[in-house]
């Protein structure tokens, strides 16, 4: 990580993330009118390049100020109609987040839920969609309660097979974990500024399908909020891409241009260069784990996040003593989120710019906070781990 020249520790913790110099300079620039020919370019190359890193040439892209919910509910509030079917995939506490929502809007709301730790199978998900006549189903690509990753492209297939409008909550992997939204037929990919994208939070981020905008369009009935209403954002959308101001509501400026240079330094990487460096960093985190005597949420590699990681206690460890003990660390993580286990595990995030002495760090703390706590964890065994992957 580039940005850290204080003393103060580095965030761990599954997003917000740690930025990069240029998106907080950006971030600190005075704030700019949003008529200004700057800042219109700014805009409109935001919606660009997120149509460039959803991989998604023909969608369309919104950006507003708000957060992931926002974002999820955007996609609810302007797809559902009162009575509409809805299948909500569920691996975790952000499923059932996004069941709340669809109701809200008036769905009829399916949920399938997966057993702890693994995701549901597509054969069940198939069976189910066969029974119904379901407009639209959602799933979180990355559950940041259980760090549980689900097949994307799976999930389109299902949808298209069906012809059912397929919604991918990635707050917690676009720009993280590999997504291809237009290959894959996903309708919609939508996530926040606050993780892997690693802009302060505050933004909420959506590229749509053809498809999706076609279902807007032929509702029947007016789209129940006000503020996620896309007959208000459409415009502003269309306006600056093709480079003139608009409004309907003032555009969180700073953080655009802080986006603008966040979403820059994601394409001078390269997809798939970071996609990689991800895998890398997941499965050296997930190694290190290992190596100190932890067992994670997710039953094995194949459902395995790359972007956080999500481990048990030992058993004979308390949750608020380890987290005290990580007081002394040089970096900080989260406690576990879904609410019948929030005890038992703690979460760790490594998107965005995270570096391999941020990795070591980490490791580090752990293994000296476990030990804190009368736990016997060998740091080097944990060290060697994430030597051994990095420098392959
Ligand atoms: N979905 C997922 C997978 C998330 O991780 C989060 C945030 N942790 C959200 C949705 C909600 O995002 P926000 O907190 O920005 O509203």
């Amino acid at each position: 990580m580039t940005t850290m020249t204080t003393n103060r520790k580095t965030l761990m913790i599954p997003g917000p993330i740690e930025c990069e110099t240029n998106v907080l300079q950006a971030m600190g620039e005075p704030p700019k009118s949003h008529t200004a020919p700057d800042f219109i370019k700014a805009f409109g190359n935001c919606l660009n390049m997120m149509k460039e890193i959803w991989m998604c040439p023909s969608g369309q892209p919104f950006l507003v100020a708000g957060t992931g919910t926002l974002a999820m509910e955007m996609a609810a509030a302007n797809l559902i109609e009162e009575g509409d079917r809805a299948l909500v995939i569920s691996t975790g506490y952000f499923g059932k987040r996004y069941a709340d929502i669809l109701e809200r809007h008036g769905a009829q709301v399916t949920i399938l839920e997966a057993p702890l730790g693994d995701t549901v199978k597509t054969s069940d998900i198939d069976a189910v969609l066969q029974q119904n006549n379901y407009k639209l189903m959602t799933f979180t690509h990355v559950d940041t309660s259980t760090a549980v990753m689900v097949d994307p492209a799976s999930m389109g297939e299902l949808g298209r097979k069906h012809n059912v409008l397929t919604v991918l909550d990635g707050v917690c992997s676009v720009a993280g974990e590999e997504i291809r939204q237009e290959e894959w037929g996903i309708d919609i990919v939508l996530t926040a500024s606050q993780k892997a994208i690693g802009v302060p939070p505050g933004l909420a981020l959506l590229v749509a399908s053809p498809k999706a905008m076609e279902a807007w369009e032929l509702r029947k009935t007016q789209v129940r909020s006000y503020y996620a209403d896309w007959s208000n954002w459409l415009p502003i959308m269309e306006a600056y891409t093709a480079g003139k101001p608009a409004y309907f509501g003032t555009p969180a400026v700073s953080l655009v241009m802080a986006l603008e240079a966040g979403l820059k330094n994601i394409l001078e990487e390269g997809l798939e260069e970071r996609f990689d460096r991800h895998k890398k960093t997941g499965k050296a985190f997930r190694e290190a784990m290992k190596a100190l005597g932890l067992t994670l949420i997710p039953k094995n590699e194949s459902v395995a996040a790359n972007t956080l990681s999500a481990p048990y206690l030992p058993e004979d460890v308390m949750l608020p003593d380890f987290m005290q003990a990580m007081g002394d660390a040089e970096v900080i993580i989260a406690g576990g989120l879904l609410p019948d286990i929030k005890s038992l595990y703690f979460r760790v995030g490594h998107m965005g710019s995270v570096a391999h002495t941020d990795l070591m760090n980490t490791v580090r703390g752990i293994a000296r906070a476990l030990n804190q706590c009368a736990h016997k964890a060998n740091e080097d065994d944990g060290v060697l781990a994430i030597e051994n992957i990095m420098t392959r």
